[in-house]
């Protein structure tokens, strides 16, 4: 699902323009059609830099932020990458553009379904999708390389650290809900985890519990 070439040009020119820079990113998100991702009434302003509302309250994030998270994340070929907050499942197509393995879980299993149609129609096969509650990680897939949550946490969850490879990386909005969040980027080397502070975000929250739908 190829991105008309005039939208497409304005679409990378925008990330570009946000600092999106790196190149297997850029690629990732030209190859994979947000539009798809996007239906019903905003279907025409899935190209545009904002957050659009999706199925159970909750939103597609912004172009330029999925830019940035995957960016900092610098997943490479072989990596095995966990998402929490599957949402529409744009995030999870982009990651399984640039990963060996994805796994993405979601607190609400209309959402996994719906996501899951549309990975199927785009041909994605790499990238599975899960009804979790993603406080808790994903235990029979651990360790991860990559890991990325999509809802905003009052501090990263103990359990994604603790699957966390070695030399893994973890970028992950954090702080209360309605007020200003910060991207963090997490490193971990042996048991040490390094702290980078990347830039204010405005995130769903992340939910304890498996939604009942
Ligand atoms: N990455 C998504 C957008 C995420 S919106 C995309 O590309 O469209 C945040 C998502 O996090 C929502 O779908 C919400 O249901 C989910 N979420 C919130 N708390 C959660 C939890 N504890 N476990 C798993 N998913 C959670």
């Amino acid at each position: 699902m190829p991105l008309d070439s005039m939208r497409k040009m304005q679409f990378l020119f925008a990330l570009r323009s946000k600092g999106v820079t790196d190149s297997r990113t850029l690629g990732a998100m030209e190859k994979i059609d947000r539009g798809h991702f996007v239906r019903g009434h905003f279907a025409d302003r899935a190209y545009d830099d904002i957050p659009l509302p999706i199925s159970y309250g909750q939103t597609i994030s912004q172009p330029s932020v999925v830019g940035l998270m995957t960016q900092a994340l610098n997943v490479r070929p072989r990596d095995k990458v966990l998402e929490v907050g599957t949402g529409s499942g744009y995030q999870a197509a982009v990651l399984g553009h640039l990963a060996r393995r994805v796994y993405s879980v979601d607190r609400h299993h209309g959402l996994i379904q719906e996501a899951g149609g549309r990975l199927s129609d785009g041909d994605i096969y790499n990238v599975t999708l899960l009804t979790r509650d993603g406080c808790f990680g994903l235990p029979e897939q651990a360790p991860f390389d990559r890991i990325m949550v999509t809802a905003a946490a009052e501090d990263p969850p103990a359990p994604l650290l603790a699957q966390l490879k070695e030399g893994g990386i973890m970028v992950v909005p954090v702080g209360q809900s309605d007020t200003l969040q910060r991207l963090i980027k997490i490193i971990r080397t042996g048991d040490r985890l390094d702290y980078h502070e990347l830039l204010p975000v405005r995130f769903v929250p992340l939910i304890e519990g498996v939604a009942p739908d």
